[in-house]
């Protein structure tokens, strides 16, 4: 994460965010008026003026952000793994740099990186795209990195009952680039390690060395 082209691609990540909402279905227990009327109310509360024209469709198009950015909130991310099917593979089964976007619920301002999750399957795989799918049901809701992080690798092991997980989340917090520090372009990094990876040295070596290999 520390050349430049990297960087770049959460530039990308944030400028996501101005689109209007791409995934269109509103959960039901979202109340959106709700939402309306606290962004009115926020508004207000700064001295602005809501019925201005440019502010005018504000609260309505950010209740509608939030109904996205917390949409899973709403869903179970377990659903994702539990079609597993059986495999006699018994190698460490890696997908890196899983793009994800978040809500710091300490601030409500989005933070973005990537996930990479590895796990040593003991007789059940899934597809590569549900681990994809995991990282969005928990990242779409109220979070904190560290709480993900385990999240995402406790669900694993639970649901695959594999020998070993890891996950690895590498993010940039706009709660700490655009206010409070003002940091620009740093990371944080955080880890969980279930099973043979927490357990052996030289198999947790191999998955960071699988997952950091040719970059750092
Ligand atoms: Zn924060």
């Amino acid at each position: 994460m520390s050349n430049d082209s990297e960087s770049k691609e959460f530039m990308h990540g944030s400028l996501a965010f101005e689109e209007e909402d791409a995934s269109g279905a509103v959960p039901p227990s979202i109340d959106l008026p709700r939402i309306e009327r606290a962004i009115r109310e926020i508004l207000f509360a700064v001295g602005e003026d809501p019925d201005r024209e440019g502010l005018r469709d504000t609260p309505a198009r950010v209740a509608r952000m939030y109904a996205e950015l917390f949409s899973g909130l709403h869903v179970d991310p377990r659903e994702h793994v539990r079609k597993f099917f059986t495999e006699k593979y018994d190698e460490v089964v890696l997908v890196t740099d899983i793009s994800f976007e978040s809500m710091c619920e300490h601030h409500l301002m989005p933070f973005m990186g990537k996930a990479h999750i590895g796990y040593l399957p003991d007789g059940r795989v899934i597809g590569l795209s549900k681990l994809a799918r995991v990282v969005e049901g928990v990242a779409r809701r109220p979070q904190v990195q560290e709480r993900m992080t385990e999240q995402i690798a406790d669900l694993l092991v639970e649901e695959l009952r594999a020998k070993g997980v890891a996950v690895v989340i590498e993010a940039v917090h706009t709660c700490m680039t655009v206010r409070g520090v003002r940091k620009p372009g740093c990371v944080c990094v955080t880890s969980a390690m279930k099973g043979a990876f927490r357990t052996s040295p030289s198999t947790r070596a191999e998955i960071m060395t699988l997952i950091y290999g040719n970059r750092r």
